[in-house]
C-alpha cells in the first residue's frame, strides 16, 4: 500500500475551491499529463491521479465524504479510477472527452472513445447498469408484491454469440491498421505538435475484422430487446428504495457479464392514508353525538375494515392507535401502527326538530343561546 496524496494537493487547490476552479485545474492538468501526448515522466500515473481527484472533488456527495473522512470516506466505495471508468460512474467523463477533443481525438461513441487511453481495457467489460422507475400503491409497498416490468436493453446476439461474425465465417487482418489496432495521428494544436495514437476505428483496436457480418445483429454482437423482467418487491419499501436485479442491464462488451438493473420505487399518494416511516395516519370524521356518547366506528386499514371504540367524551383531534396495522418494517420483523385521528363534525344543516332539541340541550347545559336573533341585534348587544 502506498500512501495516497491529498486530492486538493493533486489539483493544486485549497479546500474551499469553487466547482469551476476544480474543473479548470483538472482540465489544465489533464492536458499536461494525458498519457498519449505528455512527455512528462510518469504521465500515466499522474493522469490517473488527477482523474481520480477530479472524479471525487467534482461530485458534491463524494467531495463531502472526502472532506469529512479523507480517502477512507471514498476508498472501497468507488474502487480505483479504472473501475470508475469501466463502470461508467465517472464524474468527469464528459470533461475528459472535452479535453481529449483538444487533441483531435475522435469519439466513436461510448467507451471506445477513450482512444489510446482505453487500450488497456480491451478485455471483457461489464455491460451498463440500467435504472427503471416503478410506481406502486401504498398497499403493495406495505405487503410486498410480485410484478413484471418491460425493460428495453441490449442482449448478446444469440446467433453469433456476440462475435458479430456470421456463424461459420472467420476474421481477417484489418487492412487500415495492418493488424496493429492503432492509428497514428499528427496534430498541430496551440500547445505544439502532438503525435496521438488512437484506437483504429475500423477494427476498434482488435487488429482483425469480421469477414462476413452476422445478419441478426449486423455485426454489432448485441441486439436491442424488450425483456419482461420479474420484480419481487419486498414488504416495507418506500419511495427511493432501490432493488438490484443482477444481469438485466445492458449486454456485456467482449464477452463481459451483463450490467444490472436497478428498480427505483415510487409509492403513490394514498387517498386515505399518509405514511410516516412505517406508521400510517388517517383522519376519520365522527358526529358530535358519537364523540359525546361514545360509539364503535368502522375504520379502514391497509388490508381490511377494523372496528374502533370511541369512548364517551372523545375530543376532536384525539388519536387512537391500531397496533401493527401500519407498513411492515423493511429491515427486521414487525410492522408499524395505524393512527386514527378523530375529527368531530359539526352538522351543516339541521331541521327544525333537531334545532329544537339542540336548543333544549344547550339550555340544559346552562348555555344562553338566543333563538333566531338577527345580526344587527347581536351587534347592538355588544354595546
Ligand atoms: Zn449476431
Ligand atoms: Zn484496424
Amino acid at each position: 500500500m502506498t500512501t495516497k496524496r491529498d486530492y486538493y494537493d493533486i489539483l493544486g487547490l485549497d479546500r474551499n475551491a469553487a466547482k469551476k476552479d476544480i474543473k479548470k485545474a483538472y482540465r489544465k492538468l489533464a492536458m499536461k499529463y494525458h498519457p498519449d501526448v505528455s512527455k512528462e515522466k510518469d504521465a500515466e500515473e499522474k493522469f490517473k491521479e488527477i482523474s481520480e481527484a477530479y472524479a471525487v472533488l467534482s461530485d458534491d456527495t463524494k467531495r463531502a465524504q472526502y472532506d469529512i473522512a479523507g480517502h477512507a470516506g471514498i476508498d472501497g466505495k468507488y474502487g480505483d479510477q479504472e473501475d470508475i471508468i469501466r463502470t461508467g460512474n465517472f464524474g468527469g467523463f464528459e470533461d475528459l472527452q472535452d479535453v481529449l477533443r483538444h487533441f483531435g481525438f475522435n469519439f466513436g461513441g461510448g467507451f471506445e472513445g477513450f482512444g489510446g487511453f482505453q487500450r488497456k481495457h480491451e478485455g471483457p467489460m461489464k455491460g451498463r447498469n440500467l435504472r427503471v422507475d416503478l410506481e406502486i400503491t401504498l398497499e403493495d409497498a406495505a405487503a410486498g408484491v410480485d410484478t413484471h416490468i418491460n425493460v428495453p436493453h441490449t442482449k448478446t446476439c444469440p446467433v453469433c454469440k456476440g462475435e458479430g461474425a456470421k456463424p461459420g465465417t472467420g476474421k481477417k487482418t484489418c487492412s487500415v491498421c495492418r493488424g496493429t489496432g492503432q492509428k497514428k495521428d499528427v496534430k498541430r494544436t496551440p500547445f505544439g505538435q502532438f503525435v496521438s495514437i488512437t484506437t483504429c476505428n475500423v477494427c476498434r483496436g482488435e487488429g482483425k475484422i469480421i469477414e462476413q457480418l452476422c445478419e441478426k445483429c449486423s455485426g454489432n454482437g448485441i441486439i436491442e430487446v424488450k425483456s419482461r423482467v420479474h420484480v419481487k418487491i419486498p414488504e416495507g419499501v418506500d419511495t427511493g428504495s432501490r432493488l438490484r436485479i443482477g444481469g438485466e442491464g445492458d449486454a456485456g462488451i467482449r464477452g463481459g457479464p451483463s450490467g444490472d438493473l436497478y428498480v427505483v420505487i415510487h409509492v403513490k399518494e394514498h387517498p386515505v392514508f399518509t405514511r410516516h416511516a412505517d406508521d400510517i395516519i388517517c383522519k376519520i370524521p365522527v358526529s358530535f353525538a358519537q364523540a359525546a356518547l361514545g360509539s364503535e366506528i368502522e375504520v379502514p386499514t391497509l388490508t381490511k375494515k377494523a372496528k374502533l371504540k370511541i369512548p364517551p367524551g372523545t375530543q376532536t383531534g384525539t388519536i387512537f392507535r391500531l397496533r401493527g396495522e401500519g407498513v411492515s418494517h423493511l429491515q427486521g420483523s414487525g410492522k408499524g401502527d395505524e393512527h386514527v385521528k378523530v375529527v368531530v363534525k359539526v352538522p351543516e344543516k339541521l331541521d327544525s326538530r333537531q334545532k329544537e332539541l339542540l336548543y333544549e340541550f344547550a339550555k340544559l347545559s346552562g348555555e344562553d343561546i338566543k333563538y333566531e336573533k338577527g345580526i344587527f341585534e347581536k351587534i347592538k348587544n355588544k354595546f
